[in-house]
Order: structure tokens, then C-alpha cells, then sequence
């Protein structure tokens, strides 16, 4: 631990990040490479995004088995999933045992901010400003998470506003939304889960809706002690699986067309998956060209807005509800979200046809002068995304560039791991990653960091550092992959066009080409010796 702010402590590697990918960065380094790491979180516990999004409903929609932290066998045996999807506290908890089952809790320093990482190109190593006094570290590994900082828009009058108002990433131990008049902005992901949740429970509740939301059934149901013995007992098998899957998430990713098949099937299948339940499972588990061709998006579209129609009993509610454009904004499924607007405390505000105007200290007004009440505001608004995590941390680096700059044209990665002119900087989740379950990437990645500074350490290697024109290059194969792809068309968080006025020319975000071709493109670069980087080995050596 720092002892107090004149002392320098000195570790091989400081993990930026009690998350997933912090804590299997922590294990990987300690218990597979020996070195001397410390992770740092400015949160009071770990948990990363879990530990943030307490909102009452928070929930993963990847299944629970998929959604672990990967090449973990011991890990993975101790489990207790009680469902398909685990919720926000059994995620919590899990991660918590994972710290206790490591042996890692002392090597976690909580409540402690990254401020500023400089590259001491002399002494070869980070020279690190925290919260809470100085650290110096031969690796630097940043586990920020893709969905960190809080997107809180403003609107006009709002300071006038007397009741609560909190972002769904910072919420509140002591708000009881029991029985209380609620507003929400926001019905993405997040804003989805909640107010399905909170609708059982408020006297009243408002959504604010801006952009109509595609969602299907979740198809949540409670796990067989067999059914969860058998992921255990294949768990091997479900990592082996990425090296052939695109995705990750444990679908059976079909190459089947729309067009392979006659309307009656087509029909049919699309009413399996919404049967069965699952984001990826109606995307991806259906047809191949759902996401990539514009009649089969229609195809998978009209399926959900006739759903739309038949569950929702108010033909006007259900007209504004309904999506007009294209299904590929963000995948989303829900435990009966299109259900609560049939509850008498259930109202929809369409901001597309109604706009915000101005806040009053009760609550807010529409462009139809209506005064819609509330005593709490929930900012469900999302989040500037993976290289909006290192806004407000300053990492400087050889040749005394900040990070900042060196992406101000467009954030830029190699396997969204590496960044030229940053030596023995990590990122796990950084931009240009890959789009695919978040516990996949972060195994790999971490699995990735752990073997390439064990090769470091080993061949007596100072510095790693990426070649620029490798950067250059990643970046255009990521640009490269999103050609076809219809979620370019649609704005979210996926590639930064969320925030207004962050969009840059030339910005990829993700890696979209898939997690069999990652793995393989990764691999690559370890067993051909590291062709994309310039290694120093140190003088003596
Ligand atoms: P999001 O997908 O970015 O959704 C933000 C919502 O806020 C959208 O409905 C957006 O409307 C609205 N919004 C933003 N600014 C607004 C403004 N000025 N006025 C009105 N509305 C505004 O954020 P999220 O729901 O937090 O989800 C982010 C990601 O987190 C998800 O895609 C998912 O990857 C992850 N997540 C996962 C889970 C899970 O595993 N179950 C749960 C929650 C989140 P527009 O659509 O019009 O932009």
C-alpha cells in the first residue's frame, strides 16, 4: 500500500481498474508471471461497471455462463447462477469471490484515482501520480472499461429543477424509488432494464424517449443444477469456441440467408428466437444478413414492430414505441419493457414530437406546454464510450505526447492492447478492440498482455514499444471490416456518435471483423516474435 504522499512505491506492474479486466489482469500477472502487481480503482469496492450500475433492474444480457471471466477452470467451477442471466449484485459477488479465491485482496488499492502516467524513458518504466501519492511501475496497464464516463446532457431550465436527479452509473445506496413519481431519459440498454424493473414498484413513472428502441424478450428463466453442471463441465469447450466464433456470446452464429428460406419459415424462425429469448440469438442466431443487408434488417425490423403492435393495447402508445428506422442501433433485449406501457402509472413522452422546452423546480415541460411531474430524474444517457474512459487522466508518453493528442484526430490501438509512443502500456478494452463479448475480449487481451511481458521478462527486454505505421494500419483493417455493416448507419455509443460533436473522420472504435480472426491476428504477432514492435533490450543483456 502507499504509506503516505511523500513515498514512492515501487511495482512491476500498476492494473488501472478493479473490473473484470483489472482483476484477470492482476491474477494472470501474479500468479502466471510472479511479478509484483497492484491494482488501483478509484471505486470503494471492485466491480468496475458492476460496481457503478446498481440501478434497480441491472442485469447482464449475456447469458450467465458466458458471461465469466474465461481460461479460469477453478473460477468458473464455484459458480452459483441461479438463472439464464445474472443479475448486478450476483456479478458483484462473484468478482468479489474471485478477488478472496485469488488471494488478491492486498494487492487492491480502492478509492485511489489515477491522475496523471509519465514514460521515464531513462529509467525505462511509469512514473505515476494517484489520488493517493506516487507510484513507480515498469508496466502500465489500463482496465478503464468501454462504458466508464457518465454521459449527463444538459438541458435547459434543469438547474431549476427541486427533486433528485441521478445517472443510472451512479446510483444512490439510500433512493428507494418505491411508490415515487420518476422521469427517464434514456431507453437504451440501461434505460430499458430500469424501467421495466422500477415500473413495479413507482406510483408513477415518465419515459422520455428520443429514438424508439428495437427489443426483444430476454427469454430469462431459471437454470437446472444439470443444466449449470453440464457449462461446467464444458467449460474448456466454450473458450476453445471463440477461436471459431465471431461473436463470443455462445450463439450459434448461422450462415443462413432471409432469402434461403420461404416467408412461412422465415416467419418461423424469427418467432423461435423471440421465443427463446436473447439479443444476439435474434440477430445472430437467425439469419446471417440481419445486420449486413438492407432487406433482411427490414425482414427482422417489420417482425418486431408487429410484436410491438400486439402487445402494446394503446394504438397511439405503440405508434410512438415503434422504431421507424433501420434495427441495428444497439442489440437489446428486455423482461417485458413494452409490457409496462399498458400500466395505468406508465406514461411515454415522444421528445422527437414533444421536445424538453425547459425544467421547473417540479418537473419538466414539453413543447405542448405540458408540465410532467416527478420527484426523481433518472439519467439513463448512457456513457462517452471506450476512449471517452481516458478522458480526465493524463498518460504521457516517450517523447512527451499526451494520449489525448495523440488521438485527437481518432483513437487509435494496435488489437486495441498497445499505443505507439507508449511504451509498456496496456490497455485492456481500449479502442479498436474487438466488438464481442466483453469477458472474451478481456481474456484474451489479458492472456495477450501476460504472455507478451513474461516474453519480456524473459528475453531481458526493457521496452515494448508498437511501430506507428502498425497503428496506422490496425486502424484501417478496423475501418476496413465496418464496410457493409448497417450499424454505421444508426448513432450510439458503438462508434462514438452519442455525443454530440465527438465523431471524428476517421474513427473505428471497434475491431468488427470477428473473434476467430482477432485470436488469430494476436496469436500471430507472439509466435512470429513480435513483427509490429520495437523491443530495447536492456545494455548488460
Ligand atoms: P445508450 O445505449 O447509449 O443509451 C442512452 C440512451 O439515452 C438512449 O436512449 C439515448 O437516446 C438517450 N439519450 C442520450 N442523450 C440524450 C438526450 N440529450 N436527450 C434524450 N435522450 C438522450 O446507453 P446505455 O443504455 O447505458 O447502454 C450502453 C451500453 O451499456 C449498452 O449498449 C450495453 O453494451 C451496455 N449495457 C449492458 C447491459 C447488459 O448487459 N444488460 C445493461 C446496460 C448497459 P438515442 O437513442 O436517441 O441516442
Amino acid at each position: 500500500m502507499v504509506k503516505n504522499e511523500s513515498e514512492t512505491r515501487r511495482v512491476d506492474a500498476l492494473i488501472v481498474g478493479a473490473g473484470m479486466g483489472g482483476l484477470l489482469a492482476l491474477r494472470k500477472l501474479t500468479a502466471e508471471q510472479g511479478l509484483d502487481a497492484l491494482v488501483i480503482d478509484q471505486a470503494a469496492g471492485v466491480g468496475g461497471t458492476w460496481f457503478w450500475n446498481r440501478y434497480p433492474g441491472s442485469l447482464s444480457d449475456t447469458q450467465a455462463p458466458m458471461y465469466q471471466l474465461p481460461f479460469e477452470k477453478e473460477l468458473y467451477q464455484r459458480t452459483k447462477w441461479t438463472k439464464r442471466y445474472a443479475t448486478g449484485p450476483e456479478i458483484r459477488e462473484y468478482l468479489e469471490d474471485a478477488v478472496d479465491f485469488w488471494g488478491l485482496r492486498d494487492r487492491i488499492q480502492l478509492e485511489t484515482a489515477l491522475v496523471s502516467a509519465t514514460w521515464d524513458d531513462t529509467a525505462h518504466e511509469w512514473e505515476i501520480e494517484t489520488s493517493k501519492g506516487s507510484i513507480r511501475a515498469t508496466y502500465l496497464i489500463t482496465a478503464l472499461g468501454l462504458l466508464s464516463n457518465r454521459n449527463v446532457p444538459d438541458f435547459p431550465g434543469i438547474g431549476d429543477f427541486a427533486g433528485r436527479i441521478v445517472h443510472t452509473a451512479d446510483w444512490p445506496a439510500d433512493l428507494d424509488i418505491t411508490g415515487k413519481r420518476i422521469g427517464v431519459i434514456g431507453n437504451g440498454s440501461t434505460g430499458v432494464q430500469f424501467m421495466t424493473a422500477a415500473a413495479k414498484v413507482v406510483g408513477h413513472l415518465t419515459s422520455f424517449q428520443r429514438t424508439p428502441q428495437f427489443s426483444v424478450p430476454a427469454g430469462n428463466r431459471e437454470y437446472s443444477e444439470e443444466e449449470l453442471q453440464a457449462f461446467k463441465d464444458e467449460c474448456e469447450s466454450i473458450w476453445d469456441q471463440y477461436t471459431r466464433e465471431k461473436l463470443g456470446f455462445g450463439v450459434d452464429e448461422v450462415s443462413r440467408k432471409t432469402t434461403d428460406v420461404s416467408d412461412e419459415e422465415r416467419e418461423a424462425i424469427f418467432e423461435w428466437a423471440w421465443q427463446k429469448g436473447g439479443n444476439y440469438t435474434f440477430t445472430n442466431e437467425t439469419f446471417a444478413d440481419v445486420t449486413s443487408d438492407h432487406s433482411a434488417n427490414k425482414l427482422a425490423a417489420d417482425f418486431v414492430r408487429r410484436k410491438i403492435a400486439e402487445i402494446v393495447e394503446d394504438p397511439e402508445t405503440a405508434r410512438r414505441l415503434t422504431p421507424t428506422e433501420i434495427f441495428a442501433r444497439r442489440p437489446i433485449c428486455d423482461s417485458g419493457y413494452f409490457e409496462i406501457f399498458n400500466q395505468t402509472n406508465v406514461d411515454l413522452v415522444s421528445l422527437r414530437e414533444t421536445p424538453i422546452v425547459t425544467f421547473t423546480d417540479r418537473g419538466a415541460v414539453t413543447s405542448d406546454g405540458q408540465l410532467h411531474e416527478f420527484d426523481v430524474l433518472v439519467m439513463a444517457t448512457g456513457f462517452d464510450a471506450v476512449e471517452g474512459s481516458y478522458r480526465g487522466v493524463q498518460i504521457t508518453g516517450r517523447e512527451g505526447e499526451l494520449l489525448s493528442e495523440h488521438w485527437a484526430d481518432a483513437p487509435r490501438s494496435h488489437l486495441g492492447i498497445t499505443v505507439s509512443g507508449f511504451p509498456n502500456l496496456f490497455m485492456i478494452l481500449g479502442p479498436n478492440g474487438p466488438f464481442v463479448n466483453n469477458p472474451a475480449a478481456i481474456g484474451i487481451q489479458s492472456r495477450w498482455i501476460a504472455r507478451t511481458i513474461g516474453h519480456l521478462v524473459e528475453s531481458g527486454g526493457e521496452s515494448i514499444e508498437l511501430l506507428p505505421e502498425v497503428e496506422e494500419r490496425w486502424l484501417d483493417t478496423c475501418l476496413d471490416e465496418l464496410h457493409g455493416s448497417l450499424f454505421l448507419e444508426t448513432g450510439s455509443w458503438i462508434f462514438g456518435n452519442n455525443i454530440p460533436g465527438k465523431r471524428k473522420a476517421k474513427t473505428a472504435n471497434f475491431y468488427v471483423g470477428g473473434l476467430d480472426n482477432y485470436i488469430r491476428i494476436s496469436d500471430a504477432e507472439i509466435d512470429d516474435g513480435y513483427p509490429s514492435y520495437d523491443i530495447r533490450v536492456a545494455a548488460s543483456v
